[in-house]
This record gives structure tokens, C-alpha cells and sequence, in this order.
């Protein structure tokens, strides 16, 4: 096999990364793939300081020894960084995690909706704010917990755009086993760019909510087809406003 191009071309410029090979390099950084090489810098530094604790002043500088104290420093700061985890308990409500726990909205930013458990979830809305985040809350809310990782979305980000990148995210993930995955999802991404560069026309709305139906539960082999669908189509329900204003002025006015 040949590791250093893409297994399957489904378009013009479009591609599908099979697992594992490519997912790194096309920009799915897995934490793994980041915490492997510190990690191994760091046991190579500390064995280094253990193994070769005193040499002479003019051995050879070993590399490992000059970029250790950099890597210290880099997990350092990281961890010092990384302050925004909290554990919660079951039931908090998506107003409670934004406005207590996160601080609230940036200045001039104004809440416009989030997708409460990753991105392959619903996105709920401002009436949504005193939801419970536990199962049945968000479920019949019209979204899913899934992963508890909620991303917000503000009044000064395109919402078309923030679909297109995640519908190219999913279709870049598609293993291509089956082929309303392997076919359905580039074609999403590539409707969604066009509307979001100003080439779409409303038709598209259709073809994306065909979309919707025909990749949702039951056509496919496993849930990531069906997930990749649930930000598309309530964007298409909240955000329809977005979606008809880039197709009119043909431009994304959030440019
Ligand atoms: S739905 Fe799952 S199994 Fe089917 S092509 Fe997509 S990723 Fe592969």
C-alpha cells in the first residue's frame, strides 16, 4: 500500500482518508498522536539525567539533554493553559456551564446556539439555555449529550461555515464502506461550500435536506453518517435565515 497518498479519491480534489494512515497528517490530531512523541521525549529525557548524570565538560552536547528543559516547559505551560475542564455534575444547565463556569460570552458577543455533545449532535438555540444537560433533557430538547463536549456558537460566526467545516471533517473521516458515507458526505461538504463561498442557489436547501434523510439512521453500516447529518439539519431548521442570505447576496455576510 502506498502509506503517502490518500487510498480513495471520490472527486475532483476531494478525498477519503482511510484510517489511520492519513488522519494526522489531513488535520484529525488525535491526542495520541500528540502525547506519543512528548511522552517519549520525556522518558528519553529523564532517562538521559539518570543514565548520564555528570560528564565531562567537553563531551558532546547530546540533543536530547538541550530540548528537555523546552519540553518541561512546553507541558508546563500546557497544563497551566488547559484550565477550562470542569467535572460537573449530571443535570447542570447549558446557561449554568456558559454563564458560571465558562465565564460567559466574549465581550460583544451575543449566544446564538451550541452543539451540546460534540459534533455529531443537534445544535439547540437560545430558548434551549435552561436545558438540563443530562440524556433525556437534551434528547427532548431535539439533540443528544453524546460526548458532553459542548461547542458554542456566537452572532459573529457564520453558521453555514462552521457546518461546512464540520460536514468536511465527517467526510474526510468515512472509512467509504458504504456508499451513502462514502458518496453523500463529500457531496454535503462540497453544497455547503458553494452556498458559503456564494455560488449556491436555493435548490441546495433541498438537496441538502435529502441529504439528511437518506444518510440518517438505517442506510449506513455505523453512526457516523447519521451523526454527521444532525448538525446539518438543525442548522437548516435554526439558522435557514443564514443559509437564504449567503444564496441571495451570493457572499457569506459574515465576511
Ligand atoms: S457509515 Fe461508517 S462504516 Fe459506513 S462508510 Fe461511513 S464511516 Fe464507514
Amino acid at each position: 500500500m502506498d502509506y503517502w497518498r490518500s487510498s480513495r479519491v471520490v472527486a475532483k480534489g476531494d478525498t477519503i482518508n482511510e484510517f489511520p494512515f492519513f488522519s494526522t497528517i489531513h488535520g484529525d490530531l488525535h491526542p495520541h498522536f500528540m502525547v506519543l512523541p512528548v511522552g517519549i521525549l520525556l522518558i528519553a529525557a529523564l532517562l538521559d539525567e539518570r543514565l548520564f548524570p555528570s560528564r565531562p565538560a567537553d563531551a558532546p552536547t547530546n540533543p536530547w539533554r538541550a530540548l528537555a528543559p523546552w519540553a518541561v516547559i512546553t507541558f508546563l505551560l500546557a497544563s497551566m493553559v488547559a484550565i477550562s475542564n470542569w467535572e460537573l455534575p449530571m443535570g447542570v444547565t447549558i446557561r449554568e456551564i456558559l454563564e458560571e463556569h465558562a465565564g460567559g460570552m466574549r465581550d460583544g458577543l451575543k449566544f446564538r446556539g451550541a452543539i451540546p455533545g460534540g459534533a455529531s449532535t443537534d445544535f439547540l438555540v437560545e430558548e434551549h439555555l435552561d436545558v438540563k444537560m443530562d440524556y433525556a433533557s437534551v434528547q427532548k430538547a431535539g439533540s443528544r449529550l453524546g460526548t458532553g463536549t459542548m461547542i458554542v456558537l456566537d452572532d459573529q460566526t457564520c453558521p453555514v461555515g462552521l457546518t461546512h467545516n464540520l460536514e468536511q471533517f465527517f467526510a474526510r473521516e468515512s472509512c467509504g464502506w458504504c456508499t451513502p458515507c462514502r458518496e453523500g458526505l463529500p457531496w454535503t461538504a462540497r453544497i455547503l461550500r458553494a452556498i458559503e463561498e456564494g455560488r449556491g442557489e436555493l435548490a441546495d436547501l433541498r438537496r441538502l435536506r435529502f441529504h439528511t434523510e437518506f444518510l440518517g439512521p438505517g442506510f449506513t453500516f455505523c453512526a457516523l453518517a447519521p451523526g454527521a447529518m444532525e448538525p446539518l439539519q438543525s442548522a437548516l431548521k435554526y439558522y435557514r435565515e443564514d443559509f437564504e442570505k449567503h444564496i441571495e447576496q451570493k457572499r457569506c455576510p459574515y465576511d
